[in-house]
This record gives structure tokens, sequence and C-alpha cells, in this order.
């Protein structure tokens, strides 16, 4: 690439935004400088995101499994937790991931500046370095991927070991006997259901009148009625008033959510006060847009304090790029990273823009679900005609023979042009089957496409194509004429 190899281009931010951008400009022939106060690049997702809490979600799944195993005349007594070895073992998958990247790093010849950075102006940034020095340096081009962190409720907010944020729950320094989740969204149900199969007696709280807002319910309804086995209590519509340490833990004020009507206030009935051992406050994150001498730039924060970029994710200020948790929603890290990508082609003079049709969004507890595209909640609410084919997995061979068969694969389908536009699959390995569902969307696949496409038996994958065959009225598997 002639025309960028003289670029210089500096990367603020080494999360999955930032190393997918850092990689890619390197690959391009651009000089590359990526900037991170972290040893290796990685960002939350590795360090205290994605990873960390995957890799304690699969000893979650694994305990699970070996109880469920009772039902198949196998029992394996309850397991012993050496919490030692399960936090190395986490710690030792996170190390050997950013290692890779910091590897991956120097055979690219990206500069890694371990350190932070602040703005001297739009091309200039002065970095203090973590091992006490400070430099400046001028890049032709700043890409900000700096993302985001656990937002607080200032009313709730208690200086005490016994409060934990997601980064500190994954640091699992010990096993509650009893944990309170502050937010029924997925970071607090993901980590909820690690510590409920470590031993704890779990119970969330979350302001809305479901878990997971947002979500559509029938694919939340399976995992609501699972998490109602594994947690001690589920209490929606409902907010924490106030929080109090005391000898024992901390008590806890719980009050009927004020913004809902009177009749859906269950929380009337609850005991307003009660003491949990420790507090997990999830209530969602906050963009890391408060960039020092940012206001030396022109670029713009919106409202909720997201950067402002076009669709090649270039910020106000012609010489600055931003993508990731710090741009916008989904706050998600294969997002961060396709747009990365997106604003380094953009730099380098490719016809680009980030405007995906599907972007997936996985909640990894058991059953996972996992959506793409139009969502049947946003079709309502935009009044758009829409078309939903529901194959439940009572009626497929191999989520019977894990003994799951309580899933369900829908497709979301444009009534007059057959054209999928969303999938949702609620059920073991959801995660894994929606990319199926991104790749039909994305290449404008018709319903009669996925029906046609001859898939493995006896898979969960069979669902999606069942889902099809439900469309048509013509499934194998049940018997749903069309109507
Ligand atoms: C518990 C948890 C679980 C998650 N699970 C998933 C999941 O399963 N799948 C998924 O897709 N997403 C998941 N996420 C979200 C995911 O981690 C983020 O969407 C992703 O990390 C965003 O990437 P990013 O590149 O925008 O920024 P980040 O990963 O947030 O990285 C930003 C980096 O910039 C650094 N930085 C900030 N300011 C400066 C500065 N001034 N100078 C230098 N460096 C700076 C930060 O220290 C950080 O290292 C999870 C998050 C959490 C907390």
């Amino acid at each position: 690439m002639a025309e960028t190899s003289n670029l210089h281009i500096a990367v603020v931010g080494g999360g999955p935004g930032g190393y997918a951008a850092a990689f890619l400009a390197a690959d391009l022939g651009m000089k590359v400088t990526l900037i991170d106060p972290e040893v290796n690049p990685g960002g939350v997702c590795l360090y205290r995101g994605c990873i960390p809490s995957k890799a304690l979600l699969h000893i979650a799944k694994l305990v699970d499994e070996a109880r469920h195993a009772q039902n198949w005349g196998i029992e394996y007594g309850d397991p012993k937790i050496d919490l030692g070895r399960l936090r190395s073992w986490k710690e030792g998958v996170v190390k050997k991931l950013t290692g890779g990247l910091g590897l991956l790093s120097k055979q690219r010849s990206v500069q890694y500046l371990q350190g932070r950075a602040s703005f001297e102006n739009s091309n200039t940034l002065r970095i203090a370095r973590t091992n006490g020095s400070e430099e400046t340096l001028s890049f032709d081009r700043i890409i900000l991927a700096t993302g985001s962190r656990p937002a607080i409720i200032p009313s709730l907010t208690l200086d005490s070991p016994r409060v934990l944020d997601s980064t500190t729950a994954l640091e699992l320094s010990d096993v509650p006997s009893s944990l309170l989740v502050v937010g029924g969204g997925y970071i607090g149900l993901e980590l909820g259901t690690v510590y409920a199969a470590l031993g704890s007696r779990v119970s969330v709280v979350e302001m809305m009148p479901g878990l997971l807002p947002g979500a559509d319910r029938d694919l939340v309804l399976p995992l609501h009625k699972r998490l109602e086995k594994i947690f001690a209590a589920i209490l929606l519509n409902t907010t924490v008033a106030a929080m109090k340490e005391e000898a024992g833990g901390i008590r806890v004020t719980l009050k009927a959510s004020e913004a809902l009507p009177a009749e859906t206030q269950q929380a009337a009935s609850l005991p307003s006060e009660q003491v949990f051992d420790k507090v997990l406050v999830s209530v969602g994150r906050k963009p890391n847009s408060e960039i020092s001498g940012l206001e030396k730039t022109q670029v713009r924060v919106g409202p909720r304090g997201f950067i402002q970029v076009n669709t090649q994710l270039q910020t106000d200020d012609p010489s600055i790029y931003a993508i990731g948790d710090v741009v916008g929603e989904p706050m998600l890290a294969h997002k961060a990273s396709h747009e990365g990508r997106t604003a380094v082609e953009a730099i380098a003079g490719h016809k680009v823009a980030f405007e995906p049709n599907a972007i997936p969004a996985v909640v990894f507890t058991d059953p996972e679900i996992a959506w793409c595209g139009v969502t049947e909640t946003q079709a309502q609410q935009e009044g758009r005609e829409i078309k939903v084919a529901r194959f439940p997995w009572g009626a497929s061979g191999r989520a019977m023979t894990l003994d799951r068969t309580e899933g369900m694969t829908k497709l979301i389908l444009d009534p007059h042009s057959e054209r999928v536009l969303g999938v949702g699959i609620v059920g073991a390995g959801a995660g894994e089957l929606i990319a199926e569902g991104v790749l039909a969307i994305e290449m404008g696949a018709l319903a009669k496409d996925v029906a046609l496409s001859i898939h493995p038996h006896p898979t969960l994958s069979e669902t999606i194509m069942e889902a099809a065959e439900v469309f048509f009225g013509q499934a194998t598997d049940i018997y749903r004429p069309k109507r």
C-alpha cells in the first residue's frame, strides 16, 4: 500500500478494538504505536471481561452437568473446589492470550508503549509511561479505543471489599455464602451463574419487569426458569434503595421500582431489608471518553458520554477516529474489532463503512441466549411487518440426546420477500449456532436458502434449517401446517 505506508498511526487502548486496528494498520504497511496501561494488549475483554468470565462459566457448566448426570444414572458426589487452582487456571488462560498478543505486536513491528495517553493537540499525544517516563509523539492519525468501565450508582457506592464490580468479582477472592447481584443484565447473570455453581446463595435484583431487558421475552423465559432453580431469588421490578456495611455483611434495603405501575410492583411483598455476605453491582458500563486534553481537539462527545463518529468511525476532528465501547452500543468485543478494522481501512483510503445488518449478541448463561439482526421486540416497536418461525428443541433429536430440550430457535422473516431479517436462539450452545444466522442475514438469505442447505444430523444446527421449514409449514420433525 504505497499511499499509506508513510502514515504513522497511534492507537490509544489495547482492547479488542485497539489491537485489531493496530494489527491491520501494520499489515497494511503503516507505522503503528499502540498505547495501553497493561503489560500486553488485551483490554477489558481479555483481562477482566469476556475471557476470564468464559473460563469460569466453563467450570460452572461442568459442575452443573456433573450434578445433572444423576438423571442419567451417574453420580459424582459434591465437587471439591480448590479456589486457588481455579483462579490460577483462569489467570493462566488470560496470561497466555495476552502474551500471545504481545508477541503478535512484536512480529508486526507494532511499537507497544505501556502507559496512558493524553492529548496535546489533534495530532500529538503525551504518553505517561508506566515506568515513570514521559514522551510526546506526533502522528498522522490517532484511533481512540479507550473502551469502557463499570457504571456506578453514586448512592450505592460503598468502599468495602464486600461490594464487588465485574472486575473484582472475576478476581474470585472467595466464595461468599450469599451474594446479591444488582442488575439482571448479561454480566450480572453470567457472574451470578459462576458464583451459584461454586456454592453461593445468589439473589438477583432487577428494576425492570424481566431479566435481560431488551432481549425477546420468549428467549429469556427458558433461562429465567432455569435460573429460578439455581438462584435463591430473582427479584424483578425491584431496586436497591440503600446499602450499609455491618459486621456480618451488607445490609441492603430493597424497594419497588418507581418507574412501574403499582400492580406490577411485586416488590411490595418483599422483606424490605436483607443482609448479604457480598453484593455485586453490575448496572451497565460507561464509556471512557474523559481522555485528558480531548478538549484541545475537535472531537465531540454525545450526551451519554459516547464519542461521536460517522460510518467510517471518524470523529469531528479529521485526524482522529474512535472505535469500540467508547463510541456506543452494543458494547461487545466483536463490534469493537470490526470497527477497528473499518477505521484503519478508511484511513488507508479504502471505500468502507461500518454498516452491519447483524451484530450477534450472546449471553453465556446456561442455557445460552443468542440473537442477531432484527429482534421481535424491535420489529414491534418499529411497527415493522414480520413473520416469526419457531422450532422448539423438544423436537430436536440432538437436544434430546443432551437432555436439553428447553431450547428454541426462531427466524424473523420478511413476509413478502421471505428474507431472513433476524435469528434468535435459546439453548445449550446457542452462542456457537448464531454465527449461521449472521451469515444468512449478511448474505441476504431467503427462508428457502436456509431450508435447502443440508445441515448435519443429529446436531442443534438443524434447528435453524427446521425453523425455516416451519415458515413453509413443512418441517419434518413437527406438525405445523401453514396458516
Ligand atoms: C465481565 C464482562 C464480560 C464480558 N463478556 C463479553 C463477551 O462474552 N463477549 C463480548 O463480545 N463482550 C464481552 N464484554 C464486553 C467487552 O469486554 C468489551 O465490549 C470490549 O472489551 C470492548 O473493547 P474496546 O477495544 O472498545 O475496549 P476495552 O477492551 O475496554 O479496552 C480499552 C483499553 O484502553 C485502555 N485505556 C483507556 N484510556 C486510556 C488512555 N488514556 N491511554 C491508554 N490506554 C487507555 C484501557 O485501560 C483498556 O485497556 C464483557 C465485559 C465484561 C466487563
